[in-house]
């Protein structure tokens, strides 16, 4: 045991078995824990690391390690995870055939088992209990320890058996991950499992590879369609929130050549199956999907995440950006906001007759309203909303901090507005004052003699979409408001004449683009060779379908990247990629050493573009 918890042991596996050089912040801590058979708590945010924290001492210490996980495809997952690291790995759960159940029973029998994944109603089962006693278990890990809470998200009742684990396992630690769990949630846990002076950890829930990004929704299809071409061949979700959004936008992608897949309610199980499996397995990039999408998914290499709607909740938003970068590597994760979207999510609201629990979404909505609407860091505020201060007066990773935001004072250019609408007897909607105030020469000005009015054309200067978004800006504050049915017309409220008089100012916030998705390329890029990196793409998915496992398992983005930055022509500059360990150095290093060699020859000008990029 003093052995195994050794400096040089503990370092020797993180490199051999994982491919890495250093620990990841609270990892190193939770395995000291878990090797003196201490009892652990821990929350880490999605990404964090959660994983190595119970798997290195898995592999450390004598016996078997048991893993509790809610959901079967990420038991599925992990399970080939680890076996790609040469961990001895299985899971037991009702998916298993009687074959492959005698098999797993075996293994955990005769004391070749690393890891076990089992379901939580396996502890429901008197045999299963029974047979615990005749086996050598290491220690107990609890994964998505918030479902034993009736207070989380994700009240799972199966997971109240857990509380006999520690009567179970009188000597061993007994350990519980969760990526959520707010402060009285994390008591609940702590009470319900009676974890035994446990090491508690509560990680910070800074995703600091994530670049947080606003931006005024004008044209969604235009916007998804850029920022998908932008990220061409890389994995993103887009979430909408109706079925008719999702196969709209997932038409609209497919148009453009888009390898784009929907997920949705209203498919059938095996079509969202099917989708879901083309995308991990990176058939295709893209999943236009509603919220139902992304739970049970351990697919790390997400690139990008849109949210074309507005999500219901802060937790929600954090949630779905969350599955994006999983791997440390950067991604993006862009808002399309607008306030015109929120009347429908209002109108939907309405519908809740639960009054308690109207008032409970209204309030959640009005945050993320407030997130999106405000000029503070986007990082700062998110973790703010989670109880924790960001250090930093600057995050240098979110459309604000960047400073493609600027505010302008537009009252003039409010007054042309407010004025061609007067002039028009309130009797059009956005689209004709905008054409009016901009000058357009189409047919229904000319038909209405719109031309000749005195606000035609004063607006020239600017795009039409500033226009757009400052009348968005006016309906937002109440200075104007539209009229029910069809075709809504624009009106002026009281607030448009004080406005007119300059008694009240109008400022708005403006984005200027181009800096933004400069930054984002830079900080996504960094240096490497991009053809070798396809390259080597092609082998990992070529690899990845042979063993019938994703891609991502092979090796992860940062692997290839690594690779791609290195070119490492032998083993020993192999093993110092990122998450090359000695079996996968071993399974896969030749081919993917083979394949860079061929490169080099064919581009001898291509050398070693050290030092590698920090992670
Ligand atoms: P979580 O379960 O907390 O969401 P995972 O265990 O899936 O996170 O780990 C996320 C990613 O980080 C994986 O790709 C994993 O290989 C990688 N990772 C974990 N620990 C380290 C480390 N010490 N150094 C580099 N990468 C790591
Ligand atoms: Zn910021």
């Amino acid at each position: 045991m003093q052995a195994t918890g050794s400096d040089s042991a503990l370092f020797d596996t993180l490199r051999k078995v994982f491919g890495f050089r250093e620990f990841r912040p609270n990892q190193e801590r939770i395995v000291r824990a878990i090797l003196n058979k201490r009892d652990v708590f821990a929350v880490m945010p999605t990404g964090g690391g959660k994983s190595l924290c119970y798997q290195l001492p898995a592999v450390l210490l004598p016996g078997t390690c048991m893993v509790i996980s809610p959901l079967i495809a990420l038991m599925k997952d992990q399970v080939d995870g680890a076996r790609a690291n040469g961990i001895r790995a299985a899971h037991l759960n009702s998916s298993l055939c009687p074959e492959e159940r005698t098999a797993v029973m075996h293994d955990l029998l005769s004391n070749s088992l690393d890891l076990l994944y089992v379901a939580p109603e396996r502890f429901t089962l008197e045999q299963f209990r029974e047979m615990l006693g005749r086996v050598n278990i290491s220690m107990a890990v609890i994964d998505e320890a918030h479902c034993i809470s009736e207070w989380g998200h994700d009240f799972r009742p199966d997971y109240l058996s857990l509380s006999a684990l520690v009567t179970l396992f009188p000597d061993l630690p007994v350990t519980a991950f969760t990526a959520t769990a707010t402060h009285l949630v994390q008591q609940d846990i702590l009470d319900k499992l009676s974890l035994r002076d446990p090491l508690v950890v509560r990680a910070s829930f800074d995703r600091g590879n994530l670049f947080y990004d606003i931006r005024f929704k004008e044209n969604s299809g235009e916007q998804i369609a850029a920022i998908v071409r932008s990220n061409q061949g890389k994995a993103g979700i887009i979430y909408r929130t109706s079925r008719k959004n999702v196969n709209d936008t997932t038409a609209m992608l497919k148009a453009k050549g888009f390898r784009a897949l929907p997920y949705h309610a209203g498919l059938g199980d095996e079509e969202r199956k099917r989708n879901q499996d083309a995308f991990i397995r990176d058939e295709a990039d893209v999943i236009v999907a509603t919220v139902a999408f992304g739970m049970g998914i351990d697919k790390s290499n997400i690139r990008f995440v849109i949210h074309a709607d507005l999500p219901k909740s802060i937790e929600n938003y954090y949630q779905e950006t969350g599955r994006a970068g999983r791997d440390g590597e950067a991604a993006q994760c862009t808002l399309l906001f607008s306030q015109g979207d929120i009347p429908k999510v209002r109108f939907f609201i309405d519908t809740i007759t639960d009054e308690a629990e109207r008032a409970r979404v209204l309030a959640a909505f009005s945050k993320v309203i407030a997130f999106a609407s405000t000029s503070v860091c986007r990082r700062k505020t998110l973790l703010d909303y989670f109880g924790e201060t960001y250090p930093h007066d600057n995050c240098n990773s979110c459309d604000i901090c960047l400073g493609t935001r600027e505010v302008i004072d537009a009252t003039t250019e409010s007054q042309m507005l407010l004025s061609a609408i007067a002039r028009t007897e309130e009797r059009f909607g956005a689209t004709h004052i905008v054409d009016i105030v901009t000058g357009s020469r189409n047919q229904k000005i000319r038909d209405f003699g719109h031309d000749r009015l005195k606000t035609y054309g004063v607006g020239k200067g600017r795009e039409k979409k500033f226009w757009r978004q400052l009348i968005d800006e006016l309906l937002a504050r109440k200075v104007i408001a539209k009229s029910e049915g069809l075709f809504p017309m624009l009106y002026l409220l009281p607030k448009a004449v004080q406005v007119l008089r300059n008694e009240e100012k109008v400022e708005i916030v403006r984005v200027r683009e181009k800096k933004a998705t400069g930054n984002v390329k830079n900080l996504v890029e960094g240096s490497y060779d991009h053809e070798l990196f396809d390259l080597l793409r092609s082998l990992r998915k070529q690899i990845a379908d042979e063993l019938g496992i994703p891609p991502y398992v092979v090796f992860s983005d940062r692997s290839l990247r690594d690779m791609a930055s290195i070119l490492p022509q032998s083993d020993e500059t192999m093993l110092s990629v990122s998450g090359v360990g000695e079996v996968k150095l071993q399974r896969y290093g030749q081919q993917f050493l083979a394949l860079i060699k061929k490169y080099r020859k064919e581009h001898p000008e291509e050398t070693s573009r050290l030092p590698i990029l920090p992670r």
